[in-house]
């Protein structure tokens, strides 16, 4: 069965009826089990789960301990460029916003990524709008080729690309693709994404799949928090990431918790996502799929993040700058969107110790 399919079957369930029906008395049995299955997982994510949170959290931080250790893993993203031929509503990148728009040339790149490796990060996301005009496949595989001389990991989170194109990205030394759905909902995805190729929601949905088919070793997916109905869209990312982990072992599937951000342009129809939802989603993800990563960004304020550590995240940004070339020059105007934790990669470094966690830079080798 494809994951269209599993979406399909879910396409009439009634979340609501189901939801009512779980008392916290369902919550701690679930939780005494040593496997949990996607009906656990549904329930996990329901407002009686939200009254257990200590209980899951205990089973999350020991379960995340004896997969990842008490390790989080760094890295830094480098936005190459922010031309994009989408109108997406919730992103300062939209084609009709009136940024100013940048580039890199292989020059800026090279001395972006000496910026960065200086650090001493060792894993690196490239990022670009979406324009296969402004940065064709040619292009990317060009900065990847300068990238790999500076860092050990390439993950890439750019347009979805074709199975044959991700395998060149793949040959070329590209070990990690991020690609968000943004949005499980075919409904909200259409009304959201107003114009360009981006409109194409089933091409997107079967991107990390067709990743995984080029052997990929990681894969990144994930839902924009905010944009429709939290509980569904964190249970459709759980089921994506379970499906990917499923039908391809081999490949290290994440998930990332990313909440929308203010950013270039107006959009108010947002479903609102609290902190204490978000550790929810964490947590009901680490019990479901304890050896699944998860990713916290810096769109998260620092004292929060610090605090989500020890729950079962596995990977953090570090030294974050969101505009095209920031890392080497000032470049203000051409930021993604406004982030919440600008501490420096020493600073983060410092910070994971202090939980009683260890920063890692590098837990991978190209050969
Ligand atoms: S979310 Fe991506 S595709 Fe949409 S406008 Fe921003 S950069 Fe472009």
């Amino acid at each position: 069965m494809s994951f269209t399919d599993i979406i399909q079957n879910y396409s009439d369930f009634d979340y609501s009826s189901y939801f009512s029906s779980i008392k916290k008395d369902d919550i701690l049995k679930v939780l005494n089990k040593s496997k949990l299955d996607i009906n656990d997982y549904l329930a996990l994510l329901s407002p009686a789960a939200s009254e257990c949170l200590e209980e899951m959290a205990q089973r999350a931080n020991r379960l995340s301990i004896q997969h990842f250790g008490k390790t989080v893993l760094l890295y830094t993203p480098m936005y190459l460029s922010n031309y994009c031929v989408n109108k997406c509503l919730y992103c300062s990148f939209n084609a009709e916003h009136n940024i100013k728009r940048k580039k890199l040339d292989e020059c800026e790149i090279e001395k972006e990524a000496i910026s960065i490796s200086k650090t001493g990060i060792k894993h690196i996301l490239l990022l670009t709008g979406e324009s296969r005009q402004a940065t064709p496949v040619s292009y990317i595989l060009s900065a990847v080729k300068i990238l790999k001389k500076y860092f050990q990991s390439i993950s890439i989170e750019i347009y979805p690309l074709t199975g044959e194109e991700y395998r060149q990205m793949v040959d070329a030394g590209v070990d990690g693709l991020t690609i968000y759905q943004e949005v499980y909902d075919e409904d909200i995805y259409k009304k959201v994404h107003v114009k360009g190729p981006k409109k194409d929601y089933h091409f997107r949905l079967k991107a990390p799949e067709r990743a995984c088919e080029q052997k990929i070793r990681t894969v990144n997916i994930g839902a924009l928090l905010g944009l429709s109905n939290w509980r569904q869209e964190a249970f459709i990312t759980g089921l994506h990431a379970s499906y990917l982990q499923g039908a391809y072992p081999d490949v290290e599937v994440s998930i990332s918790l990313p909440r929308i951000r203010p950013h270039v342009g107006r959009f108010d129809d947002i479903y609102p996502v609290g902190d204490r939802e978000l550790v929810q989603i964490l947590l009901a993800f680490k019990n479901f799929i304890p050896f699944g990563g998860v990713t916290i960004s810096t769109r998260e304020e620092q004292a929060f993040r610090d605090k989500l550590v020890p729950l079962g995240v596995t990977k953090m940004s570090a030294g974050v700058m969101t505009s095209v070339g920031g890392h080497s020059t000032k470049n203000e105007e051409t930021s993604q969107f406004e982030i919440g934790d600008t501490r420096s990669v020493e600073e983060m470094k410092k910070a994971i110790f202090d939980i009683g966690y260890q920063p890692i830079f590098k837990d991978w080798l190209t050969l």
